[in-house]
């Protein structure tokens, strides 16, 4: 199997997947630092802070999605976000970022074979190829015969 890009430029999936990507691996992991509420990622921009009834709130912007939200601590810890974190699973997480690697591979080598991803990403063949399968179902890559 071979894979042809198409339109991936203009694709929001392969945007937010790239974005989320670049932050993941520019965020160093600070467990005292709160996850985006909608990636699930932690984040460091913090756009503003006050004080709310027993609270103190800090509104941070999520550089993966690019979008804020308010964190709310009581006596300097987190009780909450406003939008509630949706719970995403480590498993999620990582397949998001394979997901991201893989399109940025065929970025650069858009004829390549589930063989050569595997190879290039070092990851094996059949997690390779369910992520393709995925992808094309979600209408960010097509797959060609060689033939
Ligand atoms: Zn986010």
């Amino acid at each position: 199997m071979s894979i042809l890009l198409e339109k991936i430029l203009q694709n929001p999936i392969l945007i937010y997947l790239q974005k989320f990507y670049s932050a993941m691996i520019a965020i160093k992991i600070d467990v005292n630092l709160p996850k985006c509420p909608r990636c699930g990622i932690e984040v460091t921009k913090i756009v503003k802070e006050w004080d709310y009834s027993i609270f103190h709130v800090k509104r941070f912007n999520c550089e993966a999605c690019d979008k804020t939200f308010g964190a709310y601590f009581k006596k300097d810890k987190l009780s909450h976000t406003i939008p509630k974190t949706l719970s995403k699973s480590d498993e999620e997480i990582r397949v998001l970022v394979e997901k991201a690697r893989i399109i940025k591979y065929l970025k650069r080598h858009d004829k390549a074979t589930t063989d050569e991803i595997a190879q290039a990403l070092n990851l094996p063949v059949v997690d390779v190829l369910n992520m393709l399968i995925e992808l094309e179902s979600e209408g960010i890559i097509q797959s060609i015969d060689d033939a």
